[in-house]
């Protein structure tokens, strides 16, 4: 669902003092200037808005300095909050931060998470893209919540422009492996990677932005036709074509093996890798004979697989021990594949993979 927060032909003509519910985040260069046009502006105000909300993340229209006072003050409100209502950093600088996304039609508050994370040479912040997940997958917490909706464009940029703000620098990486489905939100999260992308905005570099699905064959394909430059992670978790359906619900619907087909198309299409992320559980998907398996996938695509130990005990799993995370990396590292342990900054805040669920609290 695509909802763009107002349509263009609503717009008061000029004269009228303010535009009700108008929404300049969330547009591209070239949407703006239409609308600015339309407003009876010069379509040079589109990019400078652009720039101003997108580059210099200003949040008060009284500071768009460039802007004659008159406009200003027809544009007021037109710059929406997304208000942080929880924050909690662990030691090594990880914060995770819950965002007030307003209310659903029942009245129901929407909330969702992103986490800025630390490690020596990068900044990344890992933001959601949907309110909830309708996924499911049994070892992941964000699906124990009640799925409230795709993110509007706006709400995904502003998860990025936010963290920045507070923290005072740039971050060097954005992945989209917050909360949901980006594949399932499609339209907003490929607009939000290109506002993210533009040379106006942060221009940030598209192989420092990761869109990561759980297998959306759909999204994958449209990902690979339109020659999207976003790095494209895809989580495999399972590299049995029948076992990965007993974890992960979504393989009924994309199954492992058309999965691959569609991945394949995109690496040599593109001729670009892609990331594989393999969450570790032990008894459901390491010891040697998935391990073998992996090695098969791994050498039938280009990729870089990425291990991350299980973080929540959700259905009784558990994390894998040390041991056996170097045991089954190690199998994998011996077959020559790309294999990295991705490790899980932010566990004792619940900023981890798969432990998105708006607890406020550090475990017991
Ligand atoms: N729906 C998208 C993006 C969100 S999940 C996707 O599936 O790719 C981001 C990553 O966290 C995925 O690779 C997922 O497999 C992993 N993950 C989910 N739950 C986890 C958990 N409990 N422990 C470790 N990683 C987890």
């Amino acid at each position: 669902m695509n909802r763009e927060p107002q349509s263009n032909t609503e717009l008061p003509p000029n004269g009228e003092s303010s535009l009700h519910d108008l929404n300049l985040k969330g547009r591209s260069v070239h949407e703006l200037e239409a609308l600015f046009k339309e407003i009876g502006e010069p379509a040079f105000r589109g990019r400078q808005a652009f720039r101003r909300i997108n580059k210099h993340l200003t949040t008060d229209i009284n500071e768009f300095s460039d802007f004659p006072a008159g406009l200003r003050h027809r544009l007021e409100g037109s710059l929406p909050d997304m208000p942080v209502v929880h924050s909690s950093v662990d030691p090594e600088g990880t914060e995770k931060c819950i965002f007030d996304a307003g209310s659903d039609r029942r009245g129901n508050e929407k909330k969702i998470e992103a986490v800025w994370i630390v490690s020596p040479r990068r900044r990344t912040i890992c933001i959601s893209s949907q309110i909830g997940c309708t996924l499911n997958c049994t070892f992941c917490a964000t699906g124990t919540l009640k799925f409230q909706g795709n993110l509007e464009t706006w709400q995904i940029v502003e998860q990025v422009y936010s963290f920045m703000r507070r923290r005072g620098e740039k971050a060097t990486n954005i992945v989209f492996m917050g909360m949901g489905e980006p594949f399932y939100n499609y339209e907003n999260v490929i607009r939000a990677a290109r506002i993210l992308h533009h040379p106006d905005g942060l221009n940030m570099s598209a192989r420092h932005i990761t869109i990561s699905t759980a297998g959306v064959i759909t999204g994958i394909e449209k990902f690979t036709v339109s020659r999207e430059p976003f790095n494209l992670a895809v989580s495999l978790n399972h590299p049995d074509l029948s076992e990965r359906t007993t974890i992960m619900d979504v393989n009924k619907k994309f199954p492992l093996d058309k999965l691959l087909i569609a991945v394949r198309k995109y690496t040599r299409e593109m001729d670009r890798k892609i990331t594989f992320e393999y969450v570790m559980i032990p008894d459901v998907n390491m010891g040697s004979d998935n391990a073998r398996k992996l090695i098969k996938i791994g050498r039938s695509v280009r990729c870089k697989i990425n291990l991350i130990p299980l973080n929540t005990g959700l259905k009784g799993f558990r994390r894998p021990t040390p041991d056996e995370v170097l045991e089954f990396q190690n199998i994998l590292l011996d077959a020559d594949l790309d294999v990295f342990n991705r490790g899980s900054p932010g566990l004792n805040i619940n900023a981890a993979c798969g432990m998105l669920a708006l607890s406020q609290k550090a475990p017991a």
